[in-house]
């Protein structure tokens, strides 16, 4: 049985630091680390927290408190990592059509780096030759997750550098001494079946003859999290077994040692979030019951971005008799969060609570329609602490001249 944070303690953080409020549950996040850590004991691995889900600092130093690394996907990611105090050794870039500035930055911090195209990777060795180490962003021709919007190593995605382009990493690694330390993939997110993940261990095992300076498999991120009730997630028990076996294997038949990375966003710290959101307006258009709340896709943009389904409940009448009702937002658009959904009787007033909430939940937020971003809160050791204030007017100003 996972941890979850009571109804009470929910209801009074809603109370104490008003609506909508993004709330994390600090244990939770560790629970998580510690099924990955235990799925792949035994293998040469090490985690890397991709931030881009959550970049809280108060998250951040946490995550490094429990002993995992940190996966940035801008320069501003791993300025924020540094910030939370992790060691540029446990920050990783993992860069996606970025100005080659930006990956020197990196450079200069001293943080490992993923670069993504050729153009960049010439740079990079033109000006550093073998002086520093770097990966390359592989995109593998693996569909992933069956949502193109969230695929990332399909054949048309502009993701990484196509595994049909590889003569060319050969021949700019031969021209100016790149050292390529890493091969990498992510392709994409919420990839429920092992497979997937094999299947990138074959295709990188197999481009790695070609580099024999190679000591990291990197495997992105992209863990399935169950959103809908019955659903499964990512067996990370069984890819764990899966790994541990491929990557002994290879050992044996090679007689080389290669180190697994893994950079899980979603895994670590969605369960661990909830968003809760007042009902201002109730609604009926013919017999469709609405329920208007405190937000909309500014806040909270996932179900219509993504399609995504969360669960939701009324912790304000959690008894109620079930009845149907579309959630929907208070932005000028269609913002509707769910459909159809059964729920407790829903009163003007009550606070509904969206599970599931802690990855690309605030990330994700905008000031569309002048609105302010959400505060939130980070529940450790059963106390809750303001990890982000709600914004204000003036911060609505602040950058307008
Ligand atoms: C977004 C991202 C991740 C994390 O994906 P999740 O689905 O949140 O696990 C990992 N690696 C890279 C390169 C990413 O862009």
């Amino acid at each position: 049985m996972t941890m979850q944070l009571t109804r009470e303690q929910l209801l009074s953080a809603a109370g104490e630091y008003g609506t909508p409020v993004y709330i994390y549950h600090a244990e939770r996040i560790n629970e998580q680390y510690l099924r990955l850590t235990n799925a792949f004991k035994g293998t040469d691995s090490r985690f890397f927290y991709a931030a881009k889900a959550l970049t809280n600092i108060h998250v951040l130093r946490y995550i490094r408190e429990i002993g995992c690394n940190v996966d940035c996907s801008s320069i501003n990611e791993a300025r924020l990592a540094l910030y939370a105090g992790f060691e540029p050794s446990n920050i990783l870039y993992t860069s996606n059509n970025i100005a080659f500035e930006e990956i020197e930055e990196a450079k200069h911090l001293g943080i490992h780096i993923n670069i993504d195209s050729i153009s960049n990777l010439e740079k990079f060795g033109k000006k550093f030759g073998h002086t520093y180490p770097v990966g390359i962003r592989l995109r593998p021709n693996i569909m992933a997750g069956g949502n193109l919007k969230i695929s990332t190593g399909h054949a048309a995605s502009k993701f990484g550098v196509p595994l049909e382009d590889i003569e060319q990493v050969l021949r700019v690694q031969k021209e100016t001494g790149l050292f390529i330390r890493t091969l990498h993939i992510h392709t994409g997110s919420e990839i429920k079946d092992v497979e997937v993940f094999a299947k990138g261990i074959e295709v990188l095992f197999e481009v790695a003859q070609h580099f024999p300076e190679l000591e990291v498999i990197d495997l992105g991120g992209g863990f399935k999290v169950p959103y809908m009730p019955g659903e499964e997630g990512t067996d990370i028990e069984k890819l764990g077994k899966k790994v541990k076996e491929e990557f002994e294997e290879y050992e044996r038949k090679y007689n080389r040692h290669l180190q697994v990375w893994f950079e899980p966003g979603k895994f670590l710290v969605s369960e661990a979030g909830y968003f809760i959101t007042k009902v201002n307006v109730l609604k009926k258009a013919g017999n469709i019951s609405f329920a208007g709340v405190d937000t909309g896709l500014n806040h909270f943009i996932r179900p219509m971005f993504y399609g995504a389904y969360h669960e939701i409940e009324n912790i304000s009448n959690p008894s109620g008799e079930p009845k149907l009702y579309n959630v929907v937002g208070n932005i000028c658009e269609t913002d509707t969060f769910a459909e159809n959904r059964s729920l407790p009787e829903i009163r003007e007033g009550d606070f509904l609570v969206f599970s599931n909430a802690g990855a690309y939940g605030f990330e994700m937020a905008s000031n569309y329609n002048s609105r302010y971003r959400p505060a939130e809160v980070l529940f450790k050791n059963g106390l809750p602490q303001l990890i982000r204030r709600r914004e204000t007017f003036e911060d609505l100003l602040s950058n307008q001249i």
